[in-house]
């Protein structure tokens, strides 16, 4: 827990994430969904038995959902519904649940904006 926390507590830089390199494919990752603006793959430390990383390919500024502005609307749009699509691959649509973590007090530790698809077993409310 420890670990956690002092990963999570680096705060937004605007500096390259390693998303970068998984957008590049200098990185291997497990793809579920990628079209010309949206990568979706699998977490490496996943929280849940389906659980998917949804980002743009295009950062535009979008370190965090709090840095959203009237020019991402679109690419939001196509995150959330990203989303619905890798569900539906999944075999979750009947129960998921999408997490966006917003900076430092939410443990956010990539600042690439990016959607947790969570689902495959019976999830808790409220979240920690
Ligand atoms: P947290 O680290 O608290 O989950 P975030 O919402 O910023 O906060 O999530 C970033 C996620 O990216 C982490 O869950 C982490 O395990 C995941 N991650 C980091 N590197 C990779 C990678 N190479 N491939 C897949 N997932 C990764």
């Amino acid at each position: 827990e420890a670990a956690a926390k002092s990963a999570a507590a680096v705060a937004d830089t605007g500096a390259p994430t390693i998303f970068d390199k998984i957008i590049a494919k200098e990185i291997p990752s497990d793809i579920v969904y990628e079209d010309e603006n949206v990568l979706a793959f699998r977490e490496i430390n996943p929280q849940a038995p389906v659980h998917v990383l949804v980002i743009p390919k295009l950062r535009d500024g979008l370190t965090m959902l709090g840095n959203a502005e009237p020019r991402h609307v679109d690419v939001l749009g196509q995150l959330l519904h990203a989303s619905k699509i890798v569900a539906e691959k999944e075999g979750i649509l009947d129960g998921f649940r999408v997490v966006i973590n917003n900076g430092v007090e939410a443990c956010q530790s990539v600042y690439h904006l990016h959607l947790h698809v969570l689902g495959g077993r019976q999830l808790k409310w409220p979240p920690g």
